[in-house]
């Protein structure tokens, strides 16, 4: 089967008696128990769901994996993937890495879970290997970096985790399985927030870790019960209906990510453009390797902050938001918003950079948009 055809048919996990095409949302907590005695798959939501369950095969299929199991957000899934460490553990991540995940490594892993973190630049080879030691277990990986779009290579971590025994795990949210696939090279974990492009409408919090190992999967299965990290009925439904137009809307924002690129690179005002399928940018060609497509969101650094601040402020269709992968535009100051948990002193993102998500709508109401904004 063909990716399109993937994200439409899979085969359920559950038999619903009436054959409904639509899966059955089961909204309950509990299930009847047949006898006092009885050990059933479904005994209580946070456990296991029927509809969560179907979530978790969905998203397996797509990334070509074995075994996937659906979280109440991104944090939720990252948080359970974290719960494999250890006390005296050391984890390797990526210094321009998602601000939730710098938050949960420096103010609980390190301060309360003995657990070593070295944030470093995952596109300097070198560093990577020199930072590996013999307690280092894991390396979390996110390739294009969010926001400025550093790329990782997939394949040289995922060779080099191998040859060291660490688990690599990929936070695949900016790209989404329909554009990379780290399973290809080596990953042991891929960990997706469907708040952004899974359920694509940001209508809902969601997260996955998928892996091919079932050893893994038990012990990821066992965090998530333990703690209670599971995804609500209702929102496995939302995000499995998400999932059924995922190659539809990627190709039309990237396709209208493309168009507003050839106008900002025109634009005077727009210093410096950050996509990673540019030939300006420097790791555009290990990106090309390892993903089919640039994706849908682009930063632009501009002449000086007021520009920046007044771009955000001014578009009419651009949502002033965190988050992206929506099908709606939107519009953000990274180091205002999204990564303000990281503290100043530590920010590696230019004060003017402006994050452009861009969704489905008509691409020349976009551009205009943003031409009317900077005038
Ligand atoms: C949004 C995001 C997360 C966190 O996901 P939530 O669903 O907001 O909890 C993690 N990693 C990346 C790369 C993200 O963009």
């Amino acid at each position: 089967m063909q990716k399109n055809t993937k994200l439409i048919h899979f085969e359920s996990p559950i038999n619903d008696p009436y054959n409904a095409n639509s899966t059955p949302i089961y909204q309950t907590a509990t299930f009847e128990l047949e006898s006092a005695s009885c050990h059933t798959k479904y005994d209580y939501s946070r456990s296991a769901n029927p509809t969560r369950d179907v979530a978790s095969v969905a998203i397996a299929n797509i990334e070509n994996a074995k075994y996937a199991r659906a979280y109440s957000s991104g944090m939720a899934a990252i948080n359970g993937v974290l719960g494999l460490l250890k006390s005296g553990d050391h984890l390797i991540l990526g210094d321009d890495i998602y601000g939730g995940t710098y938050r949960i490594a420096t103010q609980r892993l390190i301060t309360h879970r003995g657990i070593e973190v070295s944030f470093i630049d995952l596109t300097n080879h070198q560093l990577i290997k020199n930072t590996i030691k013999p307690n280092t277990k894991m390396i979390l990986v996110e390739t294009p970096s969010n926001p400025l779009q550093k790329i990782a290579d997939l394949q040289h971590i995922g060779t080099l985790s191998k040859t060291h025994n660490l688990l690599f795990v990929v936070d695949n949210s900016f790209m989404s399985p329909w554009l990379q696939q780290p399973f290809n090279f080596g990953a042991n974990v891929v960990i997706h927030s469907a708040t952004k492009f899974l359920s694509g409408h940001s209508d809902v919090s969601g997260g996955f870790a998928i892996t091919n190992d079932e050893k893994l999967d038990q012990e990821l299965g066992f965090i998530l019960n333990a703690e209670g990290l599971a995804l609500a009925p209702l929102d496995s439904w939302l995000i499995l209906r998400g999932i059924k137009t995922l190659g539809l809307r990627i190709e039309r924002q990237q396709q209208n990510a493309l168009a507003l690129i050839k106008y900002l690179q025109q634009n005077p005002l727009i210093t410096k453009i950050y996509y990673p399928t540019l030939d300006t940018h420097p790791q555009h060609e290990i990106h090309k390797k390892q993903a089919s497509g640039g994706g849908s969101l682009i930063c632009v650094e501009t002449r000086d902050i007021a520009t920046s601040i007044k771009l955000v402020e001014k578009t009419k269709l651009f949502n002033t938001s965190v988050s992206f992968g929506s099908i709606h535009s939107s519009i953000s100051l990274p180091s205002n918003m999204s990564h303000q948990s990281i503290p100043k002193d530590k920010q590696i993102i230019p004060p003017t950079l402006v994050r452009l998500s861009i969704g489905i709508e008509d691409v020349e109401d976009l551009i205009n948009d943003i031409e009317n904004s900077l005038t």
